[in-house]
């Protein structure tokens, strides 16, 4: 194979002069024309993977991304490096789709973005064999799968799109967060020919990760931040309370700033402009906080409380170090956080009948009849829904998600789409109804002196600045535009900011809307897997906490050295495998059984004054405890149960 092709490619529109580890391997897997399943931690340069090669073949690469704000994000990266990519969402219009298609059938687009719930709209599949597709590549690919943290029903889709293009065309499947049973997913739900799975090391030798055990968190933060320098992010679960603790910072005289998703979209643009640039040193975000962050030199993360699972967790303090400098993942644990944690995971898991409630507002709200709806999308406010209805926010919330998770909805975030305007009339007729209407004359010059390519597609506009250039007021532009439309010389589509809900399937009957208990109950167990898994990495106190979440995602490491497990154990002065051994064995006589520390001493096969050490170490770390009477016991992490 030819990979200097490839480089050649990668110079010219990137200006990079090498790959990353990995790329060119995941590059010549696709070009040979192979189903492949990327794995690579975010920032990994996976987007390339799939860019390259497509640019060197002929015909269109189909990307399906499950987030709209990303695929726009994308598109315009593309277009600014004249390479000719489009996007179709659900927040455009059928006749802008059907526009958008035709354009790329026939002017020669490299990129299609498309969201997953548009793959299964009849539009699409009427035109997409016409579509001369070279690669299909499936990026945030753990979507699919049930045992991911961020299931997608409509990514169970995907694979439809099989029987619509020729076999010979491969699926790329990239993601940053596969466990091995997700990774497994992947590859069977997409029906990959064979399995073939390139993955580099998620290992991040200059993180160093801790926990802190510390009943006084903001004291705790004052005192750390002081002592480490740098920018970083600060991740909590509530909003409020990301106010809060800016707030607190900041009245500390610290430079700091909060985002959350509640935030209007200019202002969430300015607070992350100002971090990445570093003029606000410390920003405490939501995990809304996290698309697009480009920053190299971010000296720690800290996580005010854990989130629900490790790839939420890995994803997250991954976005410390990326310079490859020394930085800091800090998990905050106090006693309470269990707590908060059951109880967020009762919100998130309403009864069944509570679910069915809040299906039947939600049609009732959208006014939508029994037995129709199917394949429709509706602007969608929750607030406004959830005040309409006299609902309780958080438990509606996680209604609507199990919705989602069970196929009947899918809800986008919320979008920022700008007006639209497209010429349905050719440059001949446009210039006869221009002198039959002079006072449009100048407002239709003004539109075609500030856009292009409204003749072939629908162009974003912004009336604003139509109104700033032509000394018109806003107003009077838009109602040019509303008379120009209802004349039929353009469609215009007003810009609005939105969530949109989708129905997949027609409204049901409240008998026949089934919420399976299997299936309930299996969301569920899943869903308390993975906490209990975030819960032992936060309560373990023996394993290097670099090797657990490695682990997790099914790759071996050695000791990293730098944890707050590790660094205590340097201390010790035994070697890993003198500990290791002494560990297993502690913990096998203790197990079920208890001894004073004396005996439990004796019974170790080691030197008395090295067990003696990890005894000590172990209680220290609570690993194991004493009672009343001073007999020793391993102590294990009680686990949430059903
Ligand atoms: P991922 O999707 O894996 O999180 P991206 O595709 O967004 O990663 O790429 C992350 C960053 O790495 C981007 O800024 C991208 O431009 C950069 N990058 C990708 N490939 C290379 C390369 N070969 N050399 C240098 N930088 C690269
Ligand atoms: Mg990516």
């Amino acid at each position: 194979m030819n990979t200097e092709a490839y480089r050649q490619i990668l110079t010219r529109y990137w200006g990079f002069t090498s790959f990353k580890p990995l790329q060119e391997e995941i590059i010549l897997s696709v070009a040979g024309g192979r189903d492949t399943l990327a794995l690579m931690p975010t920032g990994g340069g996976k987007s390339i993977t799939f860019q390259v090669p497509a640019l060197h073949m002929e015909g269109i690469c189909v990307v399906i991304t499950p987030l709209i704000a990303l695929m726009k994000d994308q598109v315009r990266r593309l277009n600014s490096l004249e390479i000719k990519a489009m996007a179709i969402h659900s927040g455009m219009s059928g006749e802008e789709i059907d526009i958008a298609l035709d354009n790329c059938i026939y002017g020669d687009y490299k990129f299609l973005y498309i969201s997953p719930e548009r793959i299964s709209t009849r539009l699409f599949q009427e035109r997409v064999s016409r579509l001369n597709i070279n690669l299909v590549a499936v990026d945030e690919a753990h979507c699919i799968s049930q045992w991911g943290y961020d299931f997608r029903p409509s990514y169970l889709k995907i694979a439809a799109l099989r029987q619509l293009i020729p076999d010979r065309i491969p699926f790329l499947a990239l993601t940053a967060t596969a466990t091995p049973a997700v990774a497994g997913d992947i590859m069977e739900k997409l029906e990959f020919r064979e399995k073939n799975i390139l993955r580099t090391s998620f290992g991040r030798k200059n993180i160093s990760y801790m926990v802190k055990r510390v009943e006084d968190k903001a004291a705790w933060l004052t005192n750390t931040l002081r002592n480490i320098g740098g920018s970083g992010i600060i991740y909590v679960r509530s909003r409020r309370r990301c106010k809060e603790i800016a707030e607190m910072l900041t009245a500390n005289k610290f430079s700091a700033d909060f985002y959350h998703a509640g935030l209007p979209q200019d202002i969430r643009d300015r607070k992350q402009s100002a971090w990445t640039a570093g003029s606000t040193r410390i920003i405490v975000a939501t995990n809304a906080f996290g698309m697009g962050i480009d920053k190299a030199e971010v000296r720690f993360v800290i996580h005010w409380e854990m989130p629900d699972s490790i790839e939420e967790y890995f994803q997250e303090s991954g976005r410390a170090g990326r310079d490859g400098k020394k930085a800091f993942a800090i998990l905050l644990y106090s006693s309470s956080d269990r707590q908060q944690l059951e109880s967020s995971l009762k919100k998130k898991f309403p009864p069944v009948g509570k679910i069915k409630d809040v299906y039947e507002a939600l049609c009732n709200y959208l006014q939508i009849p029994v037995g129709s709806g199917k394949n429709t999308v509706f602007d969608f406010s929750i607030r406004d829904f959830v005040s309409k209805y006299r609902l309780p926010v958080i438990e509606t919330f996680n209604s609507l998600s199990f919705l989602q998770r069970e196929g009947y909805v899918e809800f986008t975030e919320e979008i920022n789409n700008p007006s639209r305007v497209h010429f349905v009339v050719g440059r001949d007729d446009l210039y006869r109804f221009q002198v039959a209407n002079e006072a449009f004359d100048d407002f239709i010059k003004l539109l075609l002196r500030s856009y292009t390519g409204m003749f072939t597609e629908f162009v974003a506009i912004d009336e604003d600045s139509l109104a700033r250039r032509s000394g018109l007021s806003r107003d009077a532009v838009y109602r040019f535009l509303v008379k120009l439309s209802s004349l039929n010389i353009i469609r215009y589509i007003p810009g609005k900011k939105t969530a949109l809900v989708i129905f997949t399937e027609e409204r049901l009957e409240r008998k026949a809307l089934v919420i399976s208990s299997d299936n309930y109950l299996d969301v569920k167990d899943k869903h308390v897997f993975r906490l209990n898994k975030m819960i032992d990495y936060a309560e373990s106190a023996t394993r290097c906490r670099s090797e657990l979440l490695l682990d997790y995602f099914g790759e071996e490491s050695d000791r990293c050295g730098i944890c707050d497990v590790c660094r205590e154990r340097n201390e010790l002065d035994l070697s890993k495998y003198e500990f290791d051994i002494i560990l297993d064995e502690v913990k096998k006589i203790l197990t079920g059984n208890s001894y004073e520390a004396a005996e439990l001493v004796s019974k170790v096969s080691l030197p008395p004054e090295k067990v003696i050490k990890v005894v000590r170490w172990l209680l220290d770390h609570n690993k194991i405890v004493r009672d009343d009477n001073n007999l020793l016991s391993w102590r294990e992490p009680d686990l949430f149960s059903r």
